[in-house]
């Protein structure tokens, strides 16, 4: 069942069922990812994501101090434009990409 809510991401209106809450770094590595919406739970707003995936308050707090942020990007685009390449330049290894 869709959740039925619309999303601005990039500037475009999408439903939030197709998107996903990626967690960064400082440096811009993705080290955290989850799907906005999977059945009855929904997830919709960075601080959600960040209760959900990091039930400790104190690590919350830590990972806000080192930087770390939330962003909502479709699927599809996580998928065209991302995927295996979600390390920063600074960490990828070489001929991972
Ligand atoms: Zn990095």
């Amino acid at each position: 069942m869709s959740s039925g809510l619309m999303v601005t991401v990039a500037g475009e209106q999408v439903p939030l069922d197709e998107c996903g809450w990626f967690q960064r770094e400082k440096c811009g590595c993705i080290i955290a990812a989850v799907v906005a919406v999977v059945g009855s739970r929904v997830i919709a707003t960075a601080e959600q994501a960040h209760k959900h995936m990091t039930p400790s308050a104190h690590t919350r707090a830590k990972e806000d101090r080192e930087g770390c942020t939330w962003e909502l990007m479709t699927m599809a685009h996580y998928r065209q434009h991302i995927g295996r390449r979600w390390e920063c330049d600074q960490h990828r290894k070489d001929g991972a990409a």
